[in-house]
């Protein structure tokens, strides 16, 4: 699997050997460079800052909420380009997926799990769900979550046969609630899973930087 030691220079004292420390102080001049970005990575409030005039004046639209929660491609792509620099300091060029990239059949950079086959699995149980609903003549709507939760593992039993232990233990994230459900996607190219354990800590302003 893809993996590089730069994922871990940041973290603490624990510096593998042979690292590069000319690289090391490239990365570390960027980040001061983009200190304020980096920091405000998840701030949306930032982001609706760097509009211009006629973004901010821009007529409603069916597409975007009247409190202007949207955001110009031009700035989001600002953003995107700050965060592609970062996971190339971090992973290195062809360990993630550019943001702007598209990939079919895409396996996760870290697990290496298939992340269409997790969402085919998460479609499966709500689908097999909402049969034995069905069935008993009820809704989602008409039934507990605990009612809920009962048919679910109901059905996770059943196909737990068609999946593989990766599949099943890494779509437990986007596990279906009653009536609700998240469309599996992979972000920078890693499973929902990883992307949270291992990747987003590592975005944005480094906190060991004083
Ligand atoms: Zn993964």
């Amino acid at each position: 699997m893809a993996k590089t030691t730069l994922g871990y220079i940041m973290v603490g004292p624990k510096i593998p050997l042979g690292i590069n420390w000319a690289y090391y102080n490239e990365y570390f001049q960027w980040m001061v460079n983009h200190e304020t970005e980096l920091k405000n990575l998840d701030n949306q409030g930032y982001w609706h800052g760097l509009k211009n005039e006629s973004e901010r004046n821009l007529p409603r639209h069916a597409n975007r909420s009247p409190n202007s929660a949207y955001i110009p491609a031009r700035v989001e792509k600002i953003r995107e380009d700050i965060i592609n620099t970062q996971l190339t300091y971090l992973l290195g060029s062809g360990n993630f997926r550019p943001n702007e990239s598209y990939i079919k059949n895409r396996t996760c950079y870290e697990c290496g799990v298939n992340i269409s086959t997790v969402g085919k699995y998460l479609s499966t149980l709500v689908r097999e769900v909402n049969e034995l609903l069905k069935k008993g003549g009820n809704t989602s709507f008409t039934i507990t979550d605990e009612e809920h939760s009962a048919l679910m593992t109901t059905v996770m039993k059943q196909q737990a046969k068609n999946f593989t232990a990766l599949e099943i233990e890494k779509a437990q994230i986007y596990l279906p609630q009653r009536g609700r459900r998240r469309l599996m996607d992979d972000l920078y190219g890693f499973c929902p899973q990883c992307y949270q354990d291992i990747v987003k800590p590592q975005l944005g302003w480094n906190k060991n930087i004083v």
